[in-house]
Formats: C-alpha cells, structure tokens, sequence
C-alpha cells in the first residue's frame, strides 16, 4: 500500500491505527506526515465501580476532545466495550520486562535479570520491592512474553497491546527521585547495573572476547552497552511480530528521548519496529522547565525519522496550572508530535485544552 493510499483508507476508517488492521503492523504506515489528524491518548486504570452510564459519558468526552486510544492498565471486558462504542481504540497496557508475578518468582527465579554485584531480582529487588526485571537475553523469557502478548491479541475486543517497563532496570533514577533514596548517582553503581547473569556474560564472551565482569570501566565499554539496547529491540521486535499477526497495533510507553532512554535505561526506542511511541515527557521527574517538553519532542521527531508517529506524555501532576498545560501541549504538537498521551485524570478542563489541538 502506497501512502497515498494509506491516507485514504486512514480518513475512511477514521483513524490511523483501524486501518493498520487492514495491513501489516510492521509496515510503518503511520508517519506523522501521513495523517494530519491529531490524536490523543490517555493512560486510564479501569475502575469497576464506575457504571456503564458513567463510562459512556466519559468515554464519548475523551472523543470530543480528539483521544482516540485508551490504554488500559487492566483487562476489564466492560471498560473496553463502552470505550469501543464511544469511538476509542482500548488496547492493553503490559509491563513487560519488570515481572514480579509470584508464580514467575517461585517457578522460574533464574529467569531473572543479575546485577553487576551478582544478585538477581528475584531476591533482591534494586530500589523498590516491586522492582523485579526479567533477563531480555534468556530465550524461554522471550517465548514467555510472545505468548502473554499472544493470548492477549486473541481476545477479539482487545485493539492494540501497549508495553511499559520495555527495558533495564534504571542504572540512574531521574534526578528528582535522588533526593528520595538518598541515593548520589552521578556514577553507574554495580548494584543498580544489569544484566550479568551467566547468558549475558557468555553470549557477551563469545561475540567480543570479555566477560562483561572484568570490564575495568562497564559504563564507558560501547559494545557492552550496544549489547543491551539490542536485547531489549531484540525482545521489543520479536513481540510486534505477534502483534503483526493479529493486525493489531503495537505501542511503548518509554523514557522522554532517545538519549535519556539509552543511559539511564538501554532503551534504543527509536529502533524498534513499533507502530506508534509514547515518551513520558514527564518534565518534573528531570526538574525541567514545561518548554522542554518540545526540546524532547523534537529530539524523538528527529531520530526517528518519520517510522512512526510520536505521542508526547504528559505528567498531569507536574503542571502547575491549566495555562502551563496548555503551554505543554502547545510545544509538543509544534515540535511534531502526533498528539498526547495523558496520565493522570482529565477533567473538563484538560480536554478543553486538548480539543484545541485535535486538528
Ligand atoms: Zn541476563
């Protein structure tokens, strides 16, 4: 299909990611310069309490405001529906590499990613309890993500599959967290720095010679860095295979451009053959300033160079005001995006602002 003809078949269907069911989610038909609409996201945790009246309502209020995808944390069947109704696309939010599921744990520990001072998530969670990262090198855990990603794109009213946690364990928090775990990493610390498990370092050894652990200077060897951006692409890759298969639509919710991406977390997002990229913009977690929410958007806009379209999240808590939002969406829609991503609830004012910028 020629892009002329995408562009058809996407005004006919109403939205990008409905016609990509009618061709090959690989086939990166979703330039920003392709469709001109503007479309918006939201990152929603289905709530059960609510009652179908009052999902409709806000369901048919993200549509006017020009959101045309839920991310949805949780499989709920009812939440789907109602948001398929009202004109949105309902696809899973999946945490992918960070899987901390007891029966995992308990059946399958040397599955787990290892730290630099040799040990492994399952029993030592770095920062947090809930901190428990697969090894992306390990092929049954790749066969076990393709087959989670799989028995969810079976279910016919799920549209699309959204992967969170696609990447390391932080090595470096965003500087506003330092403060909270008193924690100084102006340096990669052993503790916080993976994967070294035995596949890594022998996979490692025998395409470069070294074992990773007798590196004297990890964080400045480029080849053991290289090595980690392509395990998590090699994992990111093989999942939008099976997205392709099923037709659906495959998304990320990654680190705010390519750069922090690639240091902090071995997140190469602008690599991977996915259908649409949702950086968390969120300029709070850096102590950034709202204006650069477009200096991000740009950086992403430029490396990727048109493969697929760039939605720009937005931390709702860390606006100051609706004015600051406003200057927030502003910015990333003028820098390129091809919308935003929302987390946190939107109220009536928040899609006011987002209307503007449907067009
Ligand atoms: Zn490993």
């Amino acid at each position: 299909m020629n892009k002329r003809e995408f562009l058809k078949t996407s005004v006919l269907a109403g939205t990008g990611f409905l016609a990509a069911k009618t061709i090959s989610a690989n086939e990166n038909n979703f330039s920003k310069n392709i469709n001109p609409e503007k479309r918006h996201w939201v990152w929603e945790n289905p709530d059960n309490r609510e009652n179908d009246g009052q999902l409709k309502q806000k369901y048919s209020s993200y549509y006017d405001a020009g959101v045309r995808g839920i991310f949805f944390e949780a499989d709920s069947e009812r939440h789907f529906r109602v948001a398929n109704k009202a004109g949105l696309e309902a696809h899973l939010w999946m945490w992918t590499m960070n899987r901390g599921e007891k029966e995992l744990l308990e059946t399958h520990p040397d599955w787990y990613a290892v730290s630099r001072d040799g040990k492994s998530c399952a029993t030592h969670p770095p920062y947090v309890n809930y901190y428990r990262w697969l090894c992306p090198s390990k092929p049954e855990v790749q066969d076990y993500l393709k087959n989670q990603v799989k028995s969810i794109l079976e279910k016919e009213y799920v549209d699309g599959i959204h992967l969170d946690y696609i990447r390391f364990c932080d090595v470096i928090l965003p500087v506003n967290l330092w403060d909270k775990y008193k924690i100084d990493q102006t340096r990669e610390l052993p503790e916080y720095d993976f994967c070294y498990c035995e596949t890594c370092r022998s996979n490692f050894k025998e395409k470069h010679n070294t074992d990773p652990l007798e590196i004297a200077f990890p964080d400045q060897s480029l080849s053991w860095r290289k090595y980690r951006y392509d395990r998590i692409t090699h994992v990111v890759n093989q999942l939008a295979e099976v997205a392709g298969s099923f037709k659906k639509p495959i998304t990320a919710a990654v680190f705010p451009t390519p750069e922090v991406a690639r240091r902090i977390v071995r997140q190469d997002w602008t690599n991977w053959n996915l259908n649409g990229i949702c950086p968390m913009i969120y300029h709070g977690f850096y102590k950034e300033e709202v204006s650069w929410i477009g200096d991000a958007v740009a950086e992403g806009i430029h490396f990727l160079c048109g493969k697929f379209p760039l939605y720009a999240g937005l931390f709702l808590p860390d606006f100051k005001s609706i004015d600051e939002f406003e200057a927030g969406v502003k910015t990333a829609i003028e820098n390129g995006a091809s919308g935003i991503s929302v987390f946190g609830k939107p109220d009536g004012k928040i899609l006011g602002v987002l209307k503007k910028y449907k067009g």
